[in-house]
């Protein structure tokens, strides 16, 4: 199978040039020209199996130029029992009959990045040594608060790699600030942006895109590679815990095989629910997919009108890690819903950087609306969903998650929609603990870490380990810049 650039079809790559490259020359998304198609005893083989297991049977399809033994290793290492707090990796909690939470923050960094992130360092530097890379990489990453600490956990002290992740200095959160401050490892690097996650990302593609920049980092032995969820080898590993949690249900005896499950994803870069769409367009009965956004609600507007606009207002929010205007991944799904023509994915985005917007026609839309719904949830909204499913269901959310629950909850009652629903916890509420608590009545929250334990006294539950103990590390990067310094911190770390 080979993956080609969503902006110009004539490049093609295997899975490992896809990944060692990650975002194509001409600015395009490298993208799976074809995609496997699986059947209803693929999901039965894989209901007795552990998620490594899955996870193997999943990627093989899509890495022709993996052994199942390499993909094997990757995820022995990638999800073993010291990386994860839970066993299932990626268990799902049962609200009800109908209504279950699929729990993607049981690893090292206690949020849903973690998932691709503990598998992206393998199938990268294998990617890399496939190509007869010689080059030390330098990962570049820019992210709303919790790729780049994923990022950093995955790739610290792997050899032959370099990470510089850069981050919104107005944009994340206390606690996950401090975990990138604090990051150990000696190819590491980490720097602050004024500005917003926009900012940072388009900053870092400036950085990608600048030929120069490039020539001068060859000369010193290095190149750029990607990070962000539009490397596919972010996107693949996200696609097995869909299908996994669909097996976990078969398990249970929840679902009849066949049965169509909806889920209801909180989105940001669309990357995640971008691969919840591939499990189905493979085969997964999966009924609607319910994107769900923050006050920046550009997504469900494209849902609904067709027209993708981002001349519109930014809001920081409580939900930081979707606190985006231009959501990469979407150029995928415009893509394969075009028919793969890339001469009008291109154009369209031209003018989403011409002009901040652009309209697919109405072909499209109708393809687009039959497999998604999208609604988005203000603050209040959050705040009061988080104390409500606290309440209710004694089930503590953070603020992503309450997003999702929210307009999951709206979607159905709306709809008349009776289709059991998964909705998708991307972040630990203890990550986010000083609006968790806010959000649950308390009228003084404690002071930086100290808000861990209180938000742990309160629900009863300890804080994850890796959140409780940065209190003993020491932080190791303060440094902020401007925008335009970004290629300074570049070089001034590739001497
Ligand atoms: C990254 C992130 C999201 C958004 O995921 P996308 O793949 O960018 O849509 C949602 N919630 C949390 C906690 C995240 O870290």
């Amino acid at each position: 199978m080979n993956y080609v650039s969503t902006r110009d079809k004539t490049v093609s790559l295997s899975a490992s040039q896809a990944i060692a490259q990650g975002l194509a020359r001409d600015g395009g998304l490298l993208t799976p020209e074809v995609l496997p198609k699986l059947t209803p005893g693929f999901f039965r083989e894989l209901v007795g199996k552990s998620y490594g297991q899955r996870a193997v049977a999943v990627m093989k399809l899509f890495l022709e130029d993996f052994s199942e033994e390499e993909l094997t290793r990757y995820t022995q290492a990638g999800y073993s029992g010291e990386k994860f707090d839970d066993s299932r990796i990626a268990p799902l909690h049962s609200l009800n009959e109908d209504t279950y939470c699929l729990e993607l923050w049981h690893g090292p960094t206690s949020a849903f990045k973690d998932m691709a992130l503990q598998l992206l360092p393998h199938l990268l530097t294998a990617s890399l040594v496939k190509n007869q890379e010689e080059k030390t990489v330098c990962i570049l990453v820019a992210t709303s608060g919790d790729t780049g600490k994923a990022a950093l956990e995955g790739f610290k002290d792997v050899e032959g790699t370099k990470i510089l992740v850069f981050y919104p200095k107005d944009g994340v959160s206390a606690v996950q600030a401090l975990q990138m401050q604090t990051q150990q490892g000696d190819n590491v690097g980490v720097c602050a942006v004024r500005g917003n996650f926009d900012d940072a990302q388009t900053g870092v593609k400036v950085l990608f895109s600048d030929e120069k920049l490039r020539e001068d980092l060859a000369q010193r032995g290095y190149f750029f590679s990607s990070a962000n969820s539009i490397n596919w080898g972010r996107i693949l590993p996200q696609l097995v815990y869909y299908i996994s949690a669909y097996c976990d249900l078969l398990g249970q005896g929840k679902i009849q095989m066949g049965e169509r499950v909806n889920y209801c994803v909180p989105t940001g870069n669309f990357g995640n629910i971008l691969a919840c769409w591939y499990a189905k367009e493979m085969g997964l009965p999966v009924g609607k997919l319910i994107c769900a956004s923050n006050s920046n609600n550009v997504l469900t507007d494209f849902i609904n009108s067709g027209t993708y606009n981002k001349n519109r207002p930014f809001h920081t929010t409580m939900s930081p890690s979707m606190d985006i205007l231009v959501s990469s991944n979407l150029e995928r799904l415009l893509f394969a819903l075009s028919g793969q023509d890339d001469k009008a994915v291109a154009d369209y985005m031209a003018q989403l950087k011409e002009k901040g917007s652009y309209t697919v026609p109405a072909p499209m839309m109708e393809k687009l609306r039959a497999d998604f719904t999208a609604g988005f949830c203000d603050e209040a909204e959050t705040s009061a969903t988080i104390a409500k499913v606290w309440k209710e269901q004694g089930y503590l959310i953070d603020p992503h998650t309450a997003v999702a629950y929210a307009v999951m909850e709206r979607y159905r009652k709306e709809s008349g929609d009776k289709n059991k629903t998964v909705f998708v916890s991307t972040a630990s509420p203890f990550k986010f603990c000083d609006n968790v608590l806010k959000s649950l009545g308390e009228q003084e929250v404690r002071e930086g870490l100290d808000a861990l334990d209180q938000l742990a006294q309160l629900s009863g539950r300890p804080a994850p380990v890796p959140l409780a103990s940065l209190r003993d590390k020491a932080v190791r990067f303060q440094e902020t810049v401007d925008k335009e310094a970004m290629m300074d911190v570049v070089l001034d770390m590739l001497r």
